[in-house]
């Protein structure tokens, strides 16, 4: 398998091994730290950081310590599984086009999600461009999959907040870059980028937003 070449950024990183991020970063960052072995061992060290600053804190707050080590023990059962998948039923829960989904997110999804364009699991927002039926809200952060036929534009958006997305299938590629298999492309409040699909079979991707999504017409005004 190709190793991912875009990360989350340190801060978000941080965050995941303090146990300080938001559950919906934390699902995408624990997703992204199943097909790659240099966040895994950056989340490790951050981990060991946190508990070595931990340690030289006065002793007298057990409850506090407690807490924290459950803390640990939680994110790495989520997050420090290893890359190999094992293989699956084609399309289970959770796959896509019979290649499995890495955990945590495999056990968020309801059902195969390499499902037909045209059975209502997918709402076409433009000509190639898909937004699934699934969605989900955690911590007000907003969850759903994006999925991209070959050479289709992304409509023209603006977003409030964060977004973020992983490659969980295919390729796209943007003015800051091409992305793959376990790639995060992280884009923060009111960054203008236009995605389209860059692989031979759709590109389907975990996508995350923090606050608005605002499509644009042709003068970039809200449409
Ligand atoms: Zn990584």
């Amino acid at each position: 398998m190709t190793l991912p070449l875009h990360h989350p950024e340190d801060q978000l990183l941080i965050g995941y091994a303090s146990g300080q991020e938001r559950a919906g970063k934390s699902l995408l960052v624990a997703t992204h730290l199943a097909y790659c072995p240099d966040c895994r061992r950056r989340v490790a060290s951050f981990e060991a950081l946190c508990g070595s600053w931990f340690e030289e804190l006065p002793c007298n707050d057990h409850d506090g310590l407690d807490a924290l080590l459950d803390r640990m023990d939680g994110l790495l059962a989520a997050g420090g599984a290893p890359a190999e998948a094992k293989p699956s039923r084609p399309l289970a829960a959770g796959s896509l086009g019979g290649r499995p989904v890495p955990e945590p997110l495999r056990s968020w999804l309801p059902e195969a999600i390499d499902t037909p364009t045209d059975d209502g699991s997918w709402r076409e927002i433009s000509k190639g461009v898909w937004l699934s039926g699934w969605e989900r809200t955690l911590s007000g952060t907003t969850i759903c999959l994006l999925r991209m036929a070959s050479g289709a534009p992304v409509p023209a958006h603006r977003h409030t907040a964060d977004e973020l997305l992983l490659v969980l299938q295919g390729a796209f590629s943007d003015e800051y870059g091409s992305y793959a298999l376990g790639d995060v492309a992280q884009y923060v409040a009111d960054t203008d980028h236009h995605a389209q699909g860059a692989s031979e079979e759709d590109c389907i991707c975990l996508f995350l937003l923090d606050g608005e999504l605002i499509f644009l017409d042709e003068e970039g005004n809200p449409a």
